[in-house]
């Protein structure tokens, strides 16, 4: 019998990378064998985002095309997994009746035995707030397929879903509600991908900074902290860089941000989404913070750690945003002046109490305000990057194009090394001189 093969498509988040990573290890545990190619596969799984109306807009044009292809071949099966899958369950198939098998955010550990029991419109997207995120030992650090080469960073999942009910937002819906995982099973996660020579890794969670806050996670430790967490995994030896991501700034304590000074290998960026710089528009999407206790935790987080990286998100033309809102969104720009950010007109999406809200913003001028925005924030990057030109950074090889060097700063900038002098393997750091400086990226020379 010829080995069955799968190909995922994910859209959306850095959560949803790594719910694709398990579900083809799952895969691969059950003999199927991933292929780079949707046409020849036997199992085509698309992995959804619903974060913005467009995400969920692809989602469905997709499914269109591969109407054809199951015309084609008959016995092709088809998964939706995802934010979308969750939200929209049954519905999915009976808009799509080519559809086999919908799998929601909490359903991907049985994936196999779902596909394996799956007649005509199987749908399996219960969410139960007593979930518990099964221990997953990721048993392929990749190099597995020609689809996952060897990796040298890695993200790993330290909690699911999101208490916070921000009133633009699915994830509370498609994802549940927050819950933390198992300290050792981290620990254990973490030590297996270092020593299969996993050098950075990225700890995931909708809302990192209240890990432990609503389960248990330690036996020992009932108070057991994200920063607890941080110094645990940070000491694991040969781990040469930590990330993590995402954080609500209400959460932000003062021990977190303690750790940016005393903890070596916890990268100086920080991605601290604020959405608006108007504490009206604050109140009406329920983020619980001000825009003044912003700005305080951004001047706490630079005293532990001057040269940090600070990126955000921000939403433009949320419902009822004046000229004014939109004005405060820009002069807290001009107060944090960011690194980065990823800015997103307003779209409402099914379900969240903003779309019930009154006062919709004109598609124009949202456009008109996002385009100010950006416009400024590129400008912001340029000068912050401009104060790199001199300097010598730590950079890690993430990509080797003959003897050029794709390579990533602990900042997270990314350096583009024309000529490495020698040869490189992904993962290796090396000093680089910075010699020139572009809005989004850095040029440098082995240093
Ligand atoms: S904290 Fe983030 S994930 Fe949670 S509801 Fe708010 S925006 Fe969504």
């Amino acid at each position: 019998m010829h080995s069955r093969s799968f190909y995922i498509k994910t859209f959306g988040c850095q959560m949803n990378e790594r719910d694709s990573e398990i579900m083809a290890q799952l895969l691969s545990e059950h003999g199927y064998i991933e292929t780079s190619d949707s046409d020849d596969s036997d199992l085509i799984i698309l992995n959804t985002c619903s974060i913005r109306a467009k995400a969920e807009q692809k989602v469905m044009s997709l499914l269109g095309v591969i109407r054809k292809q199951k015309k084609k071949k008959p016995n092709l099966k088809i998964c939706v997994a995802g934010c979308v899958a969750q939200q929209e369950g049954r519905q999915i198939i009976e808009r799509m009746p080519h559809v086999d098998l919908v799998v929601g955010t909490q359903n991907i550990y049985q994936l196999a035995e779902l596909l394996e029991h799956c007649d005509k419109d199987s749908v399996a997207t219960s969410l139960d707030d007593r979930y518990d995120i099964p221990a997953f030992i990721p048993a392929m650090v990749d190099g597995s397929s020609e689809r996952r080469p060897a990796a040298f960073k890695k993200f790993l999942t330290i909690m699911q879903g999101c208490n916070n009910y921000c009133t633009y937002c699915v994830v509370p819906y498609t994802r549940g509600r927050e819950m933390s995982r198992k300290v050792t099973h981290i620990l254990e996660e973490a030590n297996v991908l270092v020593g299969a020579g996993v050098r950075e890794i990225t700890l995931l969670g909708q809302n990192v900074n209240s890990y432990g806050k609503t389960n248990t996670v330690s036996s020992s430790k009932p108070d057991y902290s994200f920063s607890d967490l941080l110094r645990e995994v940070a000491a694991i030896p040969g781990l040469d860089r930590l990330r993590f991501t995402s954080s609500n700034p209400k959460d932000l304590s003062d021990e977190l941000m303690r750790c940016f000074a005393d903890v070596e290998n916890l990268c100086p960026q920080f991605h601290l989404p604020v959405q608006s710089g108007s504490d009206r528009i604050l109140t009406l999407m329920n983020r619980k913070y001000t825009r003044e206790l912003y700005l305080d935790k951004v001047s706490a987080l630079r005293s532990y750690s001057p040269d940090i990286a600070i990126t955000t998100d921000m939403i433009i033309g949320f419902p009822g945003e004046t000229e004014q809102d939109f004005e405060d969104t820009m002069s807290l720009l001009e107060d944090v002046r960011f690194h980065g950010s990823y800015s997103f007109k307003y779209s409402d999406r099914p379900g969240t109490r903003s779309a019930e809200l009154e006062g919709k913003v004109d598609e124009s001028v949202k456009a008109e305000r996002l385009l100010r925005f950006q416009t400024r924030q590129n400008e912001i990057c340029l000068e912050h990057n401009r104060n790199y030109v001199g300097k010598v950074l730590s950079v890690m090889v993430e990509k080797v194009e003959g003897t050029a060097l794709v390579t990533r700063a602990t900042t997270n900038h990314l350096v583009h090394i024309a000529d490495g002098m020698r040869k490189y393997t992904p993962g290796e750091t090396l000093l680089a001189k910075i010699v020139r400086a572009g809005h989004h990226s850095l040029s440098g020379e082995p240093g």
